[in-house]
């Protein structure tokens, strides 16, 4: 386990802390972020401290007993839950629900992707959390809290984490050793704020060949310079690739990259880039905006029905091409 992802968040680090100390914080938390946004590492933090008989705010001592055996991975008032084949499924709850009334321990109950839980595994949450036996602390992370049930949601004390900005990225990359000064710019500036975003992409061995295709791919389609021959031949080559949808996330970043290039002013976070990483200066902002929702909608298509991978391709690089060159 690490903590790596921890810098930053510093609304969130007093908010948690203050609720802590004055023990206010809730039976039931929810950490809403993007994927990437480190909710994870901080609700395994969370975890820690409020089982650390002596934590300070929301930093665990890391030397007690139960530090040790939470950070060894066997501290038996913790239970993990995550989803199986993308759903939370109530016989996984069902294996743990007796020991959370076990004893008087403090508990916690950490449900990563809570809003993959099926309607019958709210339903038992739910009933837990009307009646929740003291010491036992639930906490939920997801990242569209919309899609869980209200009346789970009505329960819990919400907080959210914020993007971080790139220089904080940058800081935490060069830290942990991920990468030289260059590639922590790059990868700073291409993770929107999501530290888990960036140290994927530091960890990805085929991270810079792929970025080099994804900028001739950008680069081509914003300045028109492929016939239609061309670009149905690159939507045929690209749906025969395993790694189609990173490849066509870094496309999208690289038309963010632009995008904030032309909205950021002075005093910016992204100020301090002096151009964007490909040409796109004669492309509207409104046009690098739709490029990346076309983009974002066909990933989803991908990622989420049985669609034909080529002709959906086709049809994406033709209309981006149409409306950025
Ligand atoms: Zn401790």
């Amino acid at each position: 386990m690490s903590y790596d992802q921890l810098a930053g968040q510093q609304e969130l680090r007093l908010n948690l802390s203050a609720a802590i100390e004055s023990g206010r914080l809730s039976h039931a938390v929810l950490l809403t972020g993007p994927s990437g946004s480190g909710k994870t590492s901080w609700g395994k933090l969370l975890s820690q401290a409020l089982l650390c008989p002596d934590c300070q705010g929301i930093n665990p001592c890391m030397k007690c007993k139960s530090c040790r055996t939470f950070l060894s991975g066997n501290h038996t008032g913790f239970f993990y839950l995550e989803p199986e084949k993308r759903k939370l499924k109530t016989e996984q709850f069902r294996a743990i629900r007796e020991n959370l009334y076990l004893g008087s321990d403090l508990k916690v109950c950490l449900i990563d992707q809570a809003e993959t839980m099926t309607a019958e595994t709210s339903s038992s949450l739910l009933k837990i959390l009307e009646e929740p036996p003291a010491g036992l602390t639930f906490i939920l992370l997801a990242e569209q809290p919309r899609a869980v049930y209200d009346t789970i949601l009505s329960r819990c004390q919400r907080y959210t984490l914020q993007p971080m900005s790139s220089s904080e990225i940058y800081e935490l990359l060069i830290k942990y050793n991920k990468t030289d000064e260059d590639k922590a710019d790059l990868l700073a500036r291409l993770s929107g704020g999501l530290p888990g975003y960036a140290f994927d992409m530091a960890d990805d061995a085929d991270f810079d060949e792929r970025f080099r295709e994804a900028k001739t791919l950008a680069y081509n389609i914003a300045t028109g310079r492929d016939s239609a021959a061309q670009l149905l031949s690159w939507a045929a080559s690209l749906a025969e690739r395993s790694d189609l949808i990173s490849l066509l996330e870094l496309v999208a970043l690289l038309y963010r990259d632009g995008l904030m290039q032309s909205l950021c002013r002075r005093g910016d976070d992204f100020y301090r880039f002096e151009k964007p990483l490909i040409w796109t200066e004669s492309v509207s902002s409104a046009g690098l905006e739709e490029a990346i929702l076309m983009i974002n909608s066909t990933i989803y298509e991908l990622v989420a029905t049985n669609v034909n991978r080529r002709l959906l391709l086709e049809k994406m690089l033709i209309m981006l091409q149409r409306r950025l060159a």
